[in-house]
């Protein structure tokens, strides 16, 4: 079976109102046919709103146009992020004057908000998902297609699996990836070619002298091992670790959803401002390719799919790249190339919990 994706592309043909991604955007709504979707429904619209300084997230005008199609539909919009994220909301324009509707904490006024559920998976027992998400009639993911360093892509999956979730759920996703390292300090003579060789300066020593590293900025090259004089520091299979983290994020996306009947769930990615790193940095970095549009789908691993690889068709755009960020290599996806991790592997995940189709049509708004 093939899951239908609607695209809107950010390419502008002619100097015409109409030729712009925002009309078209507005076409995509109308064709996505929210009405049986949204209408009578009380509607959590997440997103992620940013932090800091960072200002390459969602432009308030798309988010404006999605409040008002799930109005027009006949559903009550509210956006919600982390609890936390409420004035951050405020700062990139993201305020019921500009997008005509309210910002609400996803884990309640004090972060304290949550369900918990079991999972089967081993290291989770459990993940606590956001109250006022899953007290919504329907969701809407509205996610912005970026960089991650812990998952290579962060879109809808990583909007539901990290988004959705307490902040405690998500340091026990991140856990699943520690352990990587191993280091034995006996043996290390503080030496610090380890630091000084990773091209990521994921590598340092704390005030107390012990040697951490951060599975964000990790990408697997082994510089650091193999520069160890005493074999101090070894690490185990490379990638293994990364792959529980993203079936850490494929169990939450699949509790969070259990939620919500099938029907009432809907996903919208922007690919534009593809940034190397999370909106959660608090700052933004140049894009790194040029804007591809915007997708829609009723699949959220068909929408996944289908955002990577259109990113993967296009050309990383010279000078883009901060100068921490290695240089991609030859293989693979543009993410994985720079960060070190296959970015499908969220995807693989997702499909084999049940959660969608990777097989696709992309269907072309004009
Ligand atoms: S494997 Fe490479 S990127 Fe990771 S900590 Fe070691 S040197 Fe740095
Ligand atoms: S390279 Fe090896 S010996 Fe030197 S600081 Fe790093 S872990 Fe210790």
């Amino acid at each position: 079976m093939t899951s239908q994706v609607l695209f809107a592309s950010a390419h502008v043909t002619r100097l015409d109102r109409d030729a712009t991604l925002p009309a078209k955007f507005e076409r995509l709504l109308e064709k996505a046919d929210l009405a049986p979707r949204f209408g009578g429904k009380r509607v959590a619209i997440k997103m992620h709103v940013g932090s800091g300084i960072g200002f390459y997230t969602i432009h308030p005008l798309f988010v404006r146009q999605v409040v008002d199609a799930v109005k027009k539909a006949g559903g009550s919009p509210f956006l919600t992020d982390g609890s936390f994220s409420t004035d951050a909301a405020v700062a990139r324009g993201y305020t019921p004057e500009v997008v005509g509707a309210r910002v609400v904490g996803a884990g309640g006024e004090h972060d304290r908000y949550y369900y918990t559920r079991k999972t089967e998976l081993e290291g989770l027992p459990e993940v606590e998902i956001c109250g006022n998400i899953a007290d919504a009639d329907a969701l809407l993911v509205l996610s912005h297609g970026k960089g991650h360093g812990h998952t290579g892509f962060g879109g809808a999956i990583k909007n539901i699996g990290m988004g959705c979730v307490s902040y405690r759920t998500r340091g026990a996703i991140h856990g699943l990836m520690s352990g990587h390292f191993a280091w034995e300090e006996e043996r290390c003579t503080h030496c610090e070619q380890c630091v000084h060789g990773c091209p990521t300066g994921a590598v340092r020593f704390n005030e107390q002298g012990q040697l951490k590293i951060s599975e964000h900025h990790c990408r697997y090259c082994m510089h650091c091992t193999r520069s160890c004089p005493t074999e101090a520091l070894s690490m185990e299979q490379p990638g293994e670790k990364f792959r529980l983290f993203q079936a850490g994020m494929a169990a939450a996306v699949k509790e969070a959803l259990a939620f919500f009947d099938p029907a009432n769930v809907y996903y919208i990615t922007l690919l534009m401002n593809i940034t190397p790193l999370c909106d959660c940095w608090g700052f933004s970095t140049p894009p790194l390719v040029p804007d591809i549009g915007i997708l829609a789908s009723d699949d959220i691993v068909a929408i996944e799919q289908a955002s990577l690889d259109l990113i993967d068709a296009e050309k990383l755009i010279p000078g883009t790249l901060p100068d921490q960020l290695c240089p991609p290599g030859e293989e693979g996806h543009l993410f994985q190339r720079i960060h070190g991790k296959d970015p499908y592997e969220q995807v693989c995940q997702c499909a084999a919990a049940g959660l969608g189709n990777s097989d696709y049509a992309l269907i072309s708004v004009e």
